[in-house]
């Protein structure tokens, strides 16, 4: 009986690092999604940077455009009042370039305000981009880390697998069963220590004939608790 625990202990311990494998390799991707969103929420707040800019270029082109507007609409006038001859006339005209001549001065304040924000814009952009191109190469690494992880994972998950077969071959067929059945149900361990009279599956007190059974040794023996498969460990 006791070879057959001692291959059961190694079996379960193999099939505990696979499990344990299997669970890390399941996280690889939700790992690699999260990498993937930090890049793209990066390169998501340096495009809308960018657009900004490119909203301030344009609003200050259309100032620019008005003044222009109003620039030509002053010239016309000042040529209509060299040509007229009433007096009135001159003076209305006269207020009407003064009229276009304040919007002008109105338009070209608004400019300068844009074009201290395009330069502010231009100062975070650069920053952004900089910032953006070091996260992306640190990402790039870590996904490239991930990669080499999960290949190392996948690899030792492989080998521990052949090792089972291995192992679970030299094993009966009907104690195997058993085996498994224990080992998926309880999700930690099918085959356990009794220390001090206790499972130590189950934290429960084996009795008095359960232990001596144990500590006999004939035969395979399961807690009467939680059925795990029962070995003899501190006395
Ligand atoms: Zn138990």
């Amino acid at each position: 009986m006791r070879l057959e625990l001692e291959q059961l202990l190694i079996l379960q311990d193999r099939q505990q690092k696979i499990r344990q494998i299997q669970a890390e390799i399941k996280t690889l991707p939700f790992e690699r999604a999260h990498l993937e969103s930090q890049l793209a929420a990066t390169a998501a707040g340096v495009e809308a940077l960018k657009q900004k800019g490119r909203q301030v270029e344009v609003g200050r082109k259309n100032l620019e455009l008005d003044v222009g507007t109003r620039s030509e609409s002053i010239a016309r006038l000042k040529t209509q009042q060299y040509q007229t001859r009433k007096n009135d006339e001159f003076q209305a005209i006269g207020h009407e370039i003064q009229r276009y001549e304040n919007e002008i001065s109105k338009l070209e304040d608004q400019e300068l305000e844009l074009m201290i924000e395009a330069d502010k814009l231009r100062g975070e952009i650069e920053a952004a981009d900089k910032n953006a191109r070091a996260t992306k190469e640190s990402i790039s690494r870590q996904l490239a880390d991930l990669e080499t992880k999960s290949t190392a994972l996948k690899a030792q998950q492989q080998e521990l697998e052949t090792e089972r077969k291995t192992l679970a071959a030299q094993i009966d067929d009907d104690l195997l069963d058993q085996f498994e059945r224990l080992f998926n149900s309880k999700g930690d361990a099918a085959v356990v220590a009794v220390e001090h009279g206790v499972c130590t599956g189950c934290h429960m007190k084996v009795t008095t004939a359960t232990a001596a059974r144990v500590k006999a040794g004939k035969e395979i023996v399961s807690c009467e608790n939680c059925a795990r498969i029962l070995y003899l460990g501190a006395v």
